[in-house]
């Protein structure tokens, strides 16, 4: 009820820029009723096309409107180019329309590893560890920089019982060194971990080390588990700030739908 139901959907909005999403969750519905219908022209850097990630997609109103415009960039799968997948994706009878025959104009890019430009931000693409193809991404912009890894799956120990280990991918590093803010996985428990070792997510602790390992100055604790109640997330996220003090981490912030961050 408090910290929310829907999946993910971030926007990263500078004065006088077109916005830039992360991730196509079915928040993204809510989010454009809070946006200029039109003209509306965007860029959408999605991690991966994971159900949670891409639902929203369909239901966003601005892609409604003829004139306006919206790229998508996201990991190629196996299975095809990031046009092609989403195209098996939102088709019927799935959607009543392709996405083809949308009134806005969506075009889609693939990504993997690579350095660009969306206006006036430089942003940084790496490989993620997750379930199937998967990247990250770091925007710096106007002095500012925020790096946005949803999933990911932290390395552990072999055997009955596994246990999270301590590595880091390197391009994880890449994304989040220094950044003002890093917008990562937070999904399980120690004991969930144990379980849930293999579906591509990580614990808290283990993103607190990369926030450390970084020199992150907010590590924001995103991609709840959809199981955790809004009292067992204000346990979660209060025992969070206590260990990120303990390590010197500036600031540990438990999100929550509609959360605005001011960086
Ligand atoms: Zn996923
Ligand atoms: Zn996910």
């Amino acid at each position: 009820m408090r910290y929310g139901g829907n999946t993910a959907s971030v926007i990263v909005e500078v004065h006088g820029e077109a916005p830039i999403l992360f991730d196509l969750g079915t928040g993204l519905r809510l989010l454009g009723e809070t946006l200029p219908i039109s003209p509306f022209s965007a860029s959408a850097l999605v991690t991966h096309i994971h159900w949670d990630h891409v639902q929203g997609l369909p239901f966003f109103p601005q892609i409604h409107v003829p004139g306006n415009k919206l790229d998508i960039y996201g990991p190629a799968q196996a299975d095809g180019t990031l046009a092609d997948v989403f195209g098996g994706l939102m088709k019927p009878p799935y959607f009543p329309i392709h996405f083809s025959q949308l009134q806005g104009d969506v075009r889609f890019i693939d990504v993997m590893s690579d350095e660009m430009a969306i206006g006036n931000a430089k942003v940084l693409v790496r490989p993620v560890p997750h379930v199937g193809p998967t990247v990250g991404y770091r925007l710096d912009w106007d002095g500012r920089s925020v790096a946005y890894i949803s999933d990911h799956q932290a390395p552990c120990t072999a055997g009955d019982n596994p246990q999270p280990t301590t590595q880091i991918d390197e391009g994880v590093l890449e994304l989040c060194d220094g950044v003002d803010l890093m917008i990562h996985d937070a999904q399980y428990t120690p004991t969930e971990f144990a379980q849930k070792s293999y579906w591509g997510h990580c614990t808290i602790d283990y993103a607190l080390s990369i926030a450390k390992r970084a020199g992150v100055k907010t590590f924001a604790m995103f991609h709840h588990d959809p199981g955790h109640s809004d009292a067992q997330m204000d346990q979660l996220v209060e025992d969070a700030k206590c260990k990120g003090r303990a390590i010197g981490i500036p600031e540990v912030i438990g999100t929550y739908e509609g959360l605005v961050v001011d960086l």
